[in-house]
Order: structure tokens, then sequence, then C-alpha cells
């Protein structure tokens, strides 16, 4: 190819939206164009970039076995009915557009393909004898985000590899599954990109174990906690850990006390010389389902933990299954309570507070559902609040609060803390962005959907089933933000849009095109990806552009042509080799062939 027919079009200035580097660079080197929200043009040379990603995937995806079909992206609302989705995927904060056809059926634009695929496997899989089968495909999901941003990080329209497997029976999914983290963790270091494999929450998914694929990266939104030895790594969405030890606090009566004007952890300590371990602290949310009124939730923690909202909504979606999934969990913050008359004592609220506080709320129906978090529950005596302004309350233990709560572990981890499996060693946070997700399904869907199979003993159950998803857009700009420097993108040769640029420096000189012509076509000749930079620019801006799109190799054609030499150099390293240009191809060729297969060059030209 030939820069001059690149249609290339690149930006001095990074556009005013990009926030972080790759989005910057991909767009300043005209990688994508954002045609609206969420919603970007992958330009040719972006394409080039996609397309090799996609062959690396369907190597590996193939070596295990998987076929790779295309399903549909428009997919009827009834399907998603069967499996209980429909409501949480489109009503509240659910993700998936919706439409509704010329006949009046609704349909949605598919933000994932658990139902579609499951429904074929039904009509297709009569017997034990056909499993396992594993399908995949590659394709282009669609998500009502509430947050696009970031460019492909985060789209509202994003390509998607994702693949789903069923099996006769459990021990079989867990094989494949191992089969699907080992193809995943090649197929990463083929695209030249450092993941960390973390365990994950199964999210409004459900199933069983899960696990994500975290390119490591201060630009990422997910939290990553993990320990030294290791031996443990989870997103902070699931993650355990031992909370730090609380202070003992002896409490021999209950006992209310002034405090105020003292309306936060801190405050009440600083003036009561408390540790923030003694206190109790309460929260009030709503949980919203798809039918009936919300249930209002009390949850008590200890004062120095933060509650986990994951956590939590998975909490109550397992004690309030009969109502259906959680649609979403808000804050019942005391401006939307004082709108409906409640006066709430913000700041003095203690686990006790009596349910006649949102009596007459629109929407909310019934008593708190109360949980204490461990940490909390784990306290003989604390301070809490009294429930009324100003005041705060010893309470030598929960017994004396006479209330009914359910236990459970609702508080986010944090760096810091102690390990559970080895007190010894601590949890340390690195930023993640997540490229690809592995779940153990279960028979979930399967049960759902109906999709049955005959077993050896002639039984009809449902198929064991798991689901792989890679971000193939978001997994392409994360390669840009762990490798880019000050000039530009550094591409991995693997996945470079170019394997090798050639630049003229002087286009009005006829010995160093002619050169750049015949090192073109001998390398086109032997297979290599070769962009030809003979544009009538300065040579100072070929170099620029050069670095900016990050093609691994440069050589370039200049004054020494005359004598037959051209130099070599790599994007990432500052050392450049003269060469005699018949040098050129031997030196280069098995470089490429290592590096296709993985990893960014190796040091030194
Ligand atoms: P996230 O937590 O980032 O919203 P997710 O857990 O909802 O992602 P999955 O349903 O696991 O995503 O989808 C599989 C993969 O698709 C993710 O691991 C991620 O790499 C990619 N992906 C998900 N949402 C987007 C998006 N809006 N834009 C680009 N890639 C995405
Ligand atoms: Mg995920």
């Amino acid at each position: 190819m030939r820069a001059q027919d690149l249609l290339l079009v690149t930006l001095r200035e990074p556009p005013a939206e990009a926030e972080i580097p790759s989005h910057q660079w991909l767009v300043r080197g005209g990688f994508i164009r954002r045609v609206a929200s969420g919603i970007y043009a992958y330009m040719p040379l972006m394409w080039r970039v996609l397309r090799k990603v996609e062959a690396i995937i369907r190597e590996e995806m193939d070596a295990t076995g998987a076929l790779e079909l295309r399903l549909p992206a428009l997919q009827p609302a009834e399907l998603w009915r069967r499996s209980g989705r429909w409501d949480t995927y489109t009503a509240g904060e659910g993700i998936m557009f919706s439409l509704t056809d010329r006949q009046g059926r609704e349909l949605g634009l598919g933000p994932t393909h658990e139902e579609v695929v499951t429904s074929l496997a039904a009509d297709l899989i009569r017997s034990y004898r056909q499993l396992p089968v594993s399908l995949y495909q590659l394709q282009t999901k669609f998500r009502d985000e509430i947050r696009p941003r970031f460019g492909l990080m985060r789209g509202r329209e994003f390509i998607m590899k994702d693949a789903y497997s069923f099996h006769a029976d459990e021990e079989d999914l867990r094989r494949y599954y191992g089969c699907m983290d080992q193809a995943y963790r090649r197929i990463f270091a083929r695209c030249g990109l450092k993941v960390l494999a973390v365990q994950a929450d199964s999210g409004a998914i459900g199933g069983g174990a899960s696990q994500e694929f975290m390119a490591v990266a201060d630009a990422g939104e997910d939290l990553v906690l993990s320990s030294g030895d290791g031996r443990y790594a989870a997103n902070q969405e699931r993650a355990q850990s031992l909370p730090p030890p609380s202070a003992p606090l002896k409490v021999t009566a209950d006992q209310c006390f002034a405090t105020p004007g003292q309306t936060t952890i801190e405050a009440v300590c600083a003036a009561h010389h408390l540790d923030p371990t003694q206190t109790v602290k309460v929260l009030l949310h709503r949980a919203c389902f798809a039918d009936g009124p919300d249930q209002p939730v009390l949850t008590a923690l200890r004062g120095d933990q933060e509650v986990n909202p994951v956590k939590l909504t998975n909490t109550l979606g397992r004690l309030l299954a009969e109502r259906g999934t959680v649609l979403a969990l808000e804050r019942l913050d005391a401006d939307i309570l004082q709108d409906h008359g409640v006066r709430l004592p913000v700041g003095f609220l203690g686990p006790d507070l009596s349910d006649d506080v949102i009596q007459g709320v629109p929407d909310l129906v019934g008593g708190f559902l109360r949980i204490v978090d461990s940490t909390a529950a784990d306290l003989a005596g604390f301070v809490c609040g009294a429930n009324v302004p100003d005041r705060h309350r010893r309470v030598p233990g929960w017994p004396a609060l006479g209330l009914s709560l359910t236990r459970a572990d609702v508080r986010s981890a944090q760096p810091g803390d102690r390990c559970c499996h080895d007190p010894k060693t601590v949890l340390t946070a690195t930023r993640g962005i997540e490229v690809g997700h592995i779940f153990q399904l279960g028979r979930k869907y399967s049960s759902a959907l109906a999709a049955c199979f005959n077993s050896e003993s002639g039984d009809a159950e449902p198929m064991w089933m798991g689901c792989y998803g890679i971000g193939v857009s978001r997994l392409a700009q994360a390669v840009v933000e762990q490798n880019h420097d000050d000039n530009g993108m550094i591409w991995p040769v693997s996945i470079a849009p170019f394997e090798v640029v050639i630049t003229v420096a002087n286009g009005e000189e006829q010995e160093q095109c002619g050169l750049a012509e015949k090192l073109y076509g001998e390398l086109r000749a032997a297979g290599v990806d070769v962009l030809l930079d003979d544009r009538m620019e300065r040579a100072g801006v070929k170099f620029k552009d050069a670095d900016l799109l990050g093609i691994p190799w440069r050589v370039v054609v200049g004054r020494n042509a005359a004598r037959g030499h051209v130099e070599l150099k790599t994007r990432s390293e500052k050392d450049v080799l003269d060469m005699d240009a018949s040098q050129l191809l031997p030196h280069l060729i098995p470089r490429l062939q290592r590096q296709r297969r993985g990893g960014l060059p190796e040091a030194g030209v």
C-alpha cells in the first residue's frame, strides 16, 4: 500500500472529548472517527488492525474445536422474555436497544446472544452423542451504555467475539472452560497485551464460576485486587478479604449521648475518642424490580467500611429471588424522602430506624429488609446513630436492638486488606480494562429455554453451558493504551496495520525513489505488510506520521541511497542501523516471522 492511496488524515491536536491516550492517538492517527456518542467508524488503518486481531482469535478458537457461525443482531423479544431478561435489559438501566417492527412485534438489537444460541441448540441437539458443541461468532454488538466513553473502550456499537459451549455434564463444561482460559491467554499474548486473569462477578447473566481478563492500564475502569504471591486476584466487584480487626469497645448499657452537628463517622470519632471500627453506619436503598413496588433496604456496615453495590445487589437478588431480577439499586437519599414529607435524621441513623419513616413513600412497600455486613455483625459493642438529630447511641450488642437481620458480605474489599488465603499477605490494587470474560453459566439458560438432550441413560436433561466473550474493538484500543509514547502509537507486529513503513526522505530524488520502489516490491513479494510513504511531504512530516501511526519497523531511504544504503529502525527504539539495502530482507524477514507470533519487537535492531 502507498501512503498516497490511504486517505491518510492525521490530526495535530487530540479531539476535546478524548480523555485517555489511546483514544487520542487513534483519532489523531485517523484510525477511528466518531459518528455519534459511542458510535465510531473504523477507518482503513483500524480495520486492518481489527482484521488481524480477528484472525488471531479465529485461529485460537478454531484450535479448541469451536465452530464459527454468525447469529442475527436483531432478536425477537419473545426469546428474551422466555429467559426472563427482556425487562432487565430494556427497562430501568437496561442497555438493550429495542424497537417495534411494522407488524407491531418487539425486537431487540443483540447486546449478547445467549438466548438465540440456546434456542438453536434446543432445536438441533437431541442426544449426548452430539455433545460437546462450541459455537462462536465475531460480530457487532449493541449496548445503550449509560456512559459511553473513551472511544472504542465503551462504545454503544462494538465488535465482540462471543462463544457458547454446550455439554452433557458439569465436568465437561469445566474442562472446556479450562481450554478457553488457555486459548484466551494465547490470544492476548499474541496481540501483545499484558493481562491479568481475575475472579469476576457473574452479573446479570448469572451462573457459576467466571473469570475476567484485565489489560493492565491506569485508564482502566475496573479495580483489580491481587495478592503479591500471585495466588489471588479478583475484580473489586467481587473480591473478598479479611477486614482490618476492630478495636474492642466495652459497652455495659444501652445509652444515648449528645453528638451535636456530628454527622460523619470522623466527627463522632474525633469528638468521643472512638475508632471508626467501633461504629456502625447505615445506608438506605430501594431495590427495583420489573413488576411490583420497590423494596426498601437498610444496610448496616462497620463505620470504616464501604458498601459494595454489586455484592449488595447480588445478595438482594438471592434473598428476593421470588420477585425476579433486581433491575436497579438506588440510594434512598434524604432529598427524595423529603419530597414525600419524610424528615430523616441524616447523619444520625441507626440500624433500628423505624419502618414508619418510609410509610407513604410511593412505590415502596413493606418495611426495610435489614442487611448487616459481617464486619458490623461481628461487633459486640458499638456506637451508632440514635435516629434522632444530634444523638448517637452506645449499644451493648445486636440482641439489644431486637431486630430481624440478614447477615451477608456486602462490603468492598480494599487495597491493604489482608488476604483470606494467607493473612500475612495483603491485597494491592491495579487498574484494568476488561478485555475478556469467561463464564460457566451452568443450566440457567438451557432450563429457561428448554435446551435438553437425552443422556446416556435416556433421561432428558438441560445442557450445561459456558459463554466466553472478548471485546475485539476494546482489545485493539487497549493495546494502544499499553503501547504508546509521546509521539504516538507503538503497534506490536502481530496486529500492526502495517509491519514496515518505507519512508522516502526526499521524494524528488530519483535514486531514493528507485531504491524505495525496489525494496517495496521485494518486501511485498516476501509477504510483508509494507507501507510506502512516497508522499511529496517534507521528511520531517513523514517521520512524524510514521511515529504517530506506530508502524513497528521503519526503513528510511535517504541520502545514503546513492551508495545503496538504507536505515532501519524500530518504532520503540532510538537506535538506527545503517545497512546495505541487499541486507535488509535477510535481516528483517526472520525477525518479522518471530514477531508475528506475538509480542513487541525484541530489543535492538
Ligand atoms: P463492562 O463491565 O466493561 O461493561 P461487560 O462485563 O458488560 O463489560 P461482557 O458482557 O462480559 O461485558 O462482554 C464481553 C466483552 O465485551 C467484555 O469483556 C468487554 O471486553 C467487551 N465489551 C463489553 N461492553 C463493551 C462496550 N460497551 N464497548 C466495547 N467493548 C465492550
Ligand atoms: Mg463482563
